[in-house]
């Protein structure tokens, strides 16, 4: 298993891979296991179409190998991911300055199991508000704090921060640690009513962007000092799914979603890559934030002293060789 690094460096962009474990359904329908972590910050794709007689591998030449900050095989607990990709933006957000982790991947590679979790195995967004809770209750002898907190999905380039049903997390003010089991139900309902309709490719692919932003204000206590209120942010997401429409067989209104989350992953991407561009040479490159409801929502995220956190989510069996193919050229643009 991946040893827990100490984060936090310089860089302002990590960029983590998570394999998750085979389902009884692939082992039994005979699915290999075509994507591995080779050690914590390397990926082997193995393609399915190679000559399984050739057991000894002599020709390596169409396997792919990726190098990334961190990467996660299936026995990587919630715990560790946690520690190892966000715990480091807590810290962050309670001295005024932002981070963002983004869930990126196909339907089914893991990624709400990554952000949100289950009842028994909870993941980044209840792990993220206990520690910062925890931080808000160690310093409020010096510092008076706010936390605040609003939940929402982008749909077809529409937001919707107040869906029908379950999604009432919405533009919560004034939280606090007695709210967060209450916050995670209320997520867990958000979730199931996520936008959530058959496609041919996928049962319950998931076309929305879910984001949970936290905001923490931050004043001293101490009198004579000039009191600045200081303003941290926490932007949580879990992205919709990152199948290519033309991967599917979609038509009208499928079609049209397709073409909207394409173009904001899209969108995110590029960002992304303009940043680690312009911190490689020590330069601003010029980003465009305006390209989708997704980055224009998340420009105070994706620039100035904000901290970035991507982890791309792998479905380890032969059926999704494609999609993590492509999950992975995605996340390599990205370092
Ligand atoms: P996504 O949100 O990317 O569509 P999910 O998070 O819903 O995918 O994962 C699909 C299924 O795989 C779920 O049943 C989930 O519980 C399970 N799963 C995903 N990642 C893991 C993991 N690391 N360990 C155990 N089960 C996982
Ligand atoms: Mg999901």
């Amino acid at each position: 298993s991946t040893a827990m690094k100490p984060q936090g460096g310089e860089h302002p962009l990590t960029v983590a891979v998570r394999v998750r474990p085979m389902t009884e359904h692939e082992i039994l329908s005979g699915c290999t296991q075509v994507a591995h972590t080779v050690d914590n910050q390397m990926v082997v794709l193995l393609d399915p179409t190679e000559d399984p007689d050739d057991i000894l591998r002599v020709n390596r030449s169409r396997e792919r190998r990726y190098m990334f900050d961190h990467a996660f095989n299936d026995i990587a607990d919630q715990e560790e991911v946690y520690q190892v990709t966000t715990r480091f933006l807590i810290d962050q957000v309670i001295n005024g300055y932002n981070g963002t982790v983004f869930a990126y991947g196909a339907t089914g590679a893991g990624k709400t199991y990554t952000m949100l979790g289950t009842q028994d195995n909870p993941g980044i967004y209840s792990r993220a508000l206990n520690d910062l809770f925890l931080l808000v209750a160690k310093y409020e002898e010096e510092n008076i704090y706010n936390v605040s907190m609003s939940y929402l999905e982008i749909y077809n380039e529409m937001m919707r921060e107040d869906a029908k049903g379950g999604v009432q997390v919405a533009s919560l003010s004034e939280v606090s640690t007695a709210s967060t089991e209450e916050i995670m139900e209320l997520l867990q309902q958000g979730n199931m009513e996520r936008t959530q309709e058959p496609t041919k490719a996928n049962q319950t692919s998931s076309r929305s962007h879910a984001v949970l932003q936290v905001t923490v204000k931050q004043r001293t206590r101490a009198r004579g000092i000039n009191s600045q209120v200081k303003i941290g942010r926490l932007f949580l997401v879990d992205l919709a799914g990152s199948e290519r429409a033309a991967n599917t067989q979609n038509r009208g209104k499928r079609m049209v979603e397709g073409a909207h989350i394409n173009r904001s992953l899209l969108a995110l991407g590029n960002c992304i890559t303009a940043l680690s561009e312009s911190s490689d040479k020590g330069a601003r490159t010029y980003v465009n934030f305006r390209d989708s409801k997704l980055t224009r929502l998340l420009k105070d995220a994706l620039g100035g002293n904000c901290k970035t956190v991507m982890i791309a989510h792998l479905g380890p069996a032969s059926f999704h060789f494609e999609e993590s193919r492509n999950t992975l050229m995605y996340a390599d643009r990205a370092k």
